[in-house]
């Protein structure tokens, strides 16, 4: 029989291309969640579109490009430089992604991107009609189209305009902020009705699934319901599907004989200490400045626990051309300095902190040798992180210190040690209370953490949500 045919729309395609030569691509897929999500759906045939990151300004490029992805299943938008420096750094990056994570604009861009702003906004919606264009030219009757994220929130509207009968859904990877914080946007209407064109919209959590309902019928006066938003007795469907991980493939890292080595030489290097762990991009959202204060208060108010236990930071880089990211850089290190500075002796520092990323296989080892992790984010939308470091626990049954601003919080909230990020008191109290807690209380807390981690995987979140849009067109025919 056939399977129906699965369009996935992302910014971003999941490989990474670098250029051989006049006409020749070598390709590399990169195993981000999203994409061992739909490797483990198998009712369906995905197909990826989207950019791949790198600018071919010539045809015979783009040509080879082309024929090099589809052997990989995937399909290329191909934007221009000044595209992705307006739609890309400009209107995502500068606009959305601070706004819907609560962060304010950095003073001195403020006035900047107030001015800039109409140029940025017409350079996204022009982004994603191109994106419109190419899904447009692929799809077929039947097929299912699964928009993803910030970056393409007009995208269900420049379906739609082609063709009203495509099935359409959009799912959003960061929070859905409150709507007072989503009126200040000068585009905030004309957003929310293009994804409102959408037959179903997606959140991590309810909270920020009620928080976009709140906006559409504060700023667009349309009706709240249940099941969604209605307008003129047409409904698109809003609702909370929490994304999980591959657990298995975790699991599965840890019988890996790499893995059991590093572990062992991890667990060497660390003897006598509690391993502390925190993984993150360096970004303004992760709260990495927070945690590391209350990390040094909790080693300023427990003398005993200095040279008792280490905290590994892992900050991959992101962003690194932009300033804002660089001053974030800077002042982690300088606090970095300074506490091991003032703890630290001749052979031991209380803080490792590495600004790389780390392989599959070296952070599994990392996670499975960790007694406390801690996910300090001041918002997040769901934060894997916290997940893969369950995943990564039958063994050692280790704390989980979880901000209640990520919206893992929602899902592990009863296993984890939730904190609010501002109060450093709070979370340096609740380092002490991880370190000290008894095994029958770790066992009882991870239990619950791993159940939730190995039965709400990133597979049956896809299945899920494409399921659900099936069934909600259907009910849409049904009810003219
Ligand atoms: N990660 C990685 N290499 C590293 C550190 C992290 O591949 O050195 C991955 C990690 O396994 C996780 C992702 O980066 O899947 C981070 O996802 P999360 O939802 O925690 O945060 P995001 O970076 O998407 O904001």
């Amino acid at each position: 029989y056939n399977r129906q045919r699965l369009l996935v729309v992302a910014n971003r395609l999941p490989v990474s291309a670098v250029r051989r030569g006049e006409d020749s691509w070598s390709l590399e897929i990169s195993a981000g969640g999203l994409v061992s999500a739909l490797l483990g759906v198998k009712e369906f045939e995905a197909r990826w579109i989207g950019w791949a990151g790198v600018n071919v300004p010539d045809e015979v490029g783009q040509k080879a490009l082309t024929k090099a992805l589809a052997e990989k299943r995937c399909i290329p938008v191909f934007l221009d430089e000044e595209i992705v420096h307006q739609y890309y750094n400009g209107y995502c990056n500068n606009i959305l992604w601070p706004l819907f994570h609560y962060l304010g604009l950095p003073q001195e861009d403020r006035l900047a991107t107030t001015r800039s702003f109409q140029s940025q906004f017409t350079a996204y919606k022009k982004a994603n009609q191109m994106f419109a264009d190419v899904v447009n030219e692929h799809y077929e009757e039947g097929d299912v189209v699964w928009c993803h994220d910030y970056h393409l929130m007009f995208l269900p509207k420049c379906l739609k305009d082609y063709n009203s009968k495509m099935k359409v859904g959009w799912f959003l990877h960061t929070p859905f902020p409150s709507s007072e914080i989503h009126r200040t946007l000068p585009s905030r209407s004309e957003l929310l009705r293009s994804v409102l064109a959408a037959d179903l919209v997606g959140f991590h959590t309810y909270d920020y699934a009620r928080h976009f309902v709140s906006a559409c019928t504060r700023i667009l006066g349309l009706e709240g319901t249940p099941e969604g938003v209605e307008d003129q007795g047409r409904l698109t469907r809003v609702a909370a599907f929490p994304i999980g991980i591959d657990s298995e493939r975790f699991i599965r890292a840890l019988e890996v004989p790499d893995v059991i080595q590093h572990m062992k030489e991890l667990k060497e290097r660390f003897a006598g200490r509690k391993v502390m762990l925190g993984v993150d991009r360096l970004d303004m959202i992760k709260g990495i400045p927070q945690k590391i204060l209350a990390f040094e208060k909790f080693l300023e108010e427990n003398a005993s626990w200095r040279d008792k236990v280490v905290l590994l930071q892992i900050a991959v880089p992101t962003r690194t051309d932009v300033s804002e990211y660089q001053k974030l850089t800077s002042q982690v290190h300088e606090i970095v300095g300074r506490i091991n500075g003032r703890f630290g002796t001749l052979t031991q520092v209380p803080i490792h902190h590495l600004d790389r990323s780390l392989d599959f296989y070296a952070l599994c080892a990392l996670y499975a040798v960790t007694d406390v992790a801690l996910v300090t984010s001041l918002r997040d939308g769901m934060n894997l992180v916290s997940y893969e470091f369950v995943a990564c626990q039958e063994a050692k049954k280790g704390v989980l210190i979880l901000s209640e601003f990520a919206g893992a919080a929602q899902s592990l909230g009863a296993g984890a040690i939730l904190v609010n990020p501002w109060n450093i008191t709070e979370v340096a109290a609740s380092i002490g209370q991880a370190l000290n807690m008894s095994p029958e209380e770790r066992e009882k807390r991870h239990r619950h953490n791993f159940h939730h981690v190995k039965t709400h995987t990133a597979q049956e979140w896809a299945e899920t949500f494409v399921s659900e849009l099936n069934d909600t067109v259907i009910e849409a025919q049904l009810r003219i």
